[in-house]
């Protein structure tokens, strides 16, 4: 099989069209072309009045290894890689123990079923509900300001992905192509195929919901089994080896091998874990607001007249700018054609965050724009002092929003003048349940107010009307990661100081969104499968 790549296509062309520029490129006739599969469709807007669509291709022909001679000095003609995903164990029949995988988000969730693949039979905790109980729950605060600190955008099954645009893109490197089995895997429970092969995919929140059921019904058919509603409150460490964890009510079940993937919300855990001595590390994580425009002025920016073409959907951007202060702005989970969501999990807090459907056709787009932050601007070098500013962050906004679960919000305009917004204009918020118009620049650090005052004319010149009088700003935005690291082992994936316990996924500082959370999920279980099988289960 050939790697085809940079086959460049004008917008509107046809299959038939595809196949020509094949046949074109390598060289050959009809014949000798016997099969291919686009690998990556994506478009190139650079030139706003020449969007061409860019593909990447698998491509079997007759003689494969003349054509890999002819053009073996152009890097756009190679063999294509071998992208199968190849288990790495295999669980005897008489399994004694089993792992024990804490949440449900794509990191536990990707664990438990590679685990289950395995024959490993993993036993999955989660202290949210299952997901259409949780999605209730998380309606309850979007429609009528209640919040259920157990289930909510947090937490409960599917993890914090769930209420999301589930875009699925990553900048982690991926020499073994686990990605593709996540891909893969997220197809087979009922994501559009397109998810192979578009170069921004992304699933929108309906199908995640019933995705995430089917990927269940998988694991536990394999044997796997799930308990809901089992928050863990407490870790057994015997002479630095995991012995077993206790739940909220009590029960206590026994582990030699545990696979912590809580999210970065698990607060209460992180700091169970610091006081059972396991070894955590503050690091740097981003804060900030959601800013909204109307979809179609960044359509028009970024597609000029082919604005509102189909086979392009809603624009999206990626900013940054460096600040004077030393800082970064920078734009965070885009949401095109979304809404903006209250994303708390925690009481007398807000916290913003974006969310699309499927088929991005709300009137405004979303994103973070953020401030990176360091250790250095945490209130004390106790590794949990992060979470202690994010807190102090949140509960600010939620006093600043009228302390009803409402989120503080300002037009554009009147914080680059410093002014509080009394009525908006024509840009309509999307976060439910309501906003609360005022002055932000008390929810954020002076320091952060004064870098997204720089930041937003500048990226003005990027995207005009970006910095429009109109635009809304929403706060706050705490949770872009996690603000601690359990560190771990490089080659056995365990933390640096309790044997058996595998810190993983985001809330463990090892992954940044569901594509890279899902991906460290494999390759924790297979760190596990591994240790367990050298051990004789
Ligand atoms: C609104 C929103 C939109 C997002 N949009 C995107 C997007 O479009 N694309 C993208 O890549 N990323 C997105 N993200 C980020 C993405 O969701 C996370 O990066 C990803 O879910 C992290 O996966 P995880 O498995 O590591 O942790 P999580 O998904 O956070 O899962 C952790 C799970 O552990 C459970 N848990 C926590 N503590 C305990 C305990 N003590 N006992 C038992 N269970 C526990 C939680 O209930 C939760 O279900 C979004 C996040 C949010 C909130």
């Amino acid at each position: 099989m050939l790697r085809l790549t940079e086959i460049r296509l004008p917008l509107g062309h046809s299959p038939d069209e595809l196949q020509q520029a094949i046949l074109k490129r390598l060289q050959i006739d009809a014949d000798a072309l016997l099969n291919y599969s686009v690998i990556r469709r994506g478009f190139d807007a650079r030139k706003r009045g020449a969007i061409v669509a860019v593909y990447s291709l698998d491509v079997e022909v007759a003689d494969e290894a003349l054509l890999l001679q002819r053009f073996s000095d152009d890097h756009h003609v190679k063999q294509a890689p071998d992208t199968e995903y190849k288990f790495v164990a295999q669980a005897s029949e008489n399994l004694s123990n089993r792992p024990v995988i804490i949440g449900t988000g794509p990191c536990g969730f990707m664990a438990g079923l590679l685990l289950a693949q395995m024959g490993f039979k993993p036993l999955i905790l989660e202290r949210g509900k299952e997901v259409r109980p949780r999605t209730k729950d998380t309606w309850a605060l979007w429609r009528e300001h209640k919040l259920n600190p157990e289930s909510n955008v947090q937490f409960g099954e599917g993890g914090a992905g769930t209420f999301s645009d589930g875009k699925l893109y990553t900048q982690i490197k991926d020499p073994r192509h686990l990605g593709v089995k996540v891909l893969q895997e997220f197809v087979k429970a009922g994501a559009p195929e397109e998810i192979l092969f578009v170069s921004k995919p992304h699933i929108g929140t309906f199908r995640l919901v019933s995705m995430v059921e089917r990927i269940r019904e998988e694991i536990v058919e394999l044997g796997g089994e799930f308990r809901f509603e089992s928050r863990v409150t407490d870790i057994e460490i015997e002479q630095g080896q995991v012995r077993g964890v206790t739940l909220a009510d009590g029960q206590r079940i026994a582990a030699d091998h545990v696979i912590l993937a809580v999210g970065h919300s698990a607060r209460d855990t992180f700091r169970m874990l610091h006081q059972r001595g396991v070894y955590i590390e503050a690091k740097p994580f981003s804060i900030g607001f959601r800013i909204e425009h109307p979809q179609a002025l960044i359509d028009e920016c970024r597609y000029g007249s082919f604005a509102g073409n189909p086979e392009l959907g809603a624009a999206d951007y990626k900013l940054v700018h460096h600040c004077k202060n030393g800082r970064s702005v920078y734009s965070f989970c885009m949401c095109p054609g979304g809404t903006v969501v209250a994303a708390t999990s925690e009481e007398g807090c807000v916290v913003t965050n974006g969310m699309s459907q499927y088929s991005r056709n709300e009137r405004n787009a979303n994103s973070g724009i953020v401030v990176g932050i360091t250790p250095d601007d945490f209130p004390d070098d106790n590794p949990l002092a992060g979470i202690d500013l994010q807190r102090e962050l949140e509960a600010r906004a939620f006093v600043l929003g009228g302390s009803n679960y409402d989120a503080p919000a300002q037009l554009v305009g009147d914080f680059l003048k410093g002014q509080a917004s009394t009525e908006l204009g024509s840009v309509e918020p999307s976060y439910t349940p309501g906003i609360n118009l005022t002055e932000l620049s008390t929810a954020l650090p002076d320091y952060a107010i004064e870098a997204i005052r720089e930041a937003l004319p500048m990226f003005e010149r990027k995207i005009k009307g970006f910095a429009m009088a109109d635009a809304v700003l929403t706060g706050v935005e705490t949770r872009t990661s996690s603000p601690i690291r359990i560190k771990r082992n490089n080659g056995s994936y365990q933390s640096i100081n309790t044997k058996g316990l595998y810190p993983a996924g985001e809330g463990a500082g090892y992954a940044g969104g569901i594509l890279s959370a899902a991906v460290d999920g494999i390759e924790v279980a297979e760190a596990v499968a591994l240790s367990m099988v050298s051990k004789r289960d």
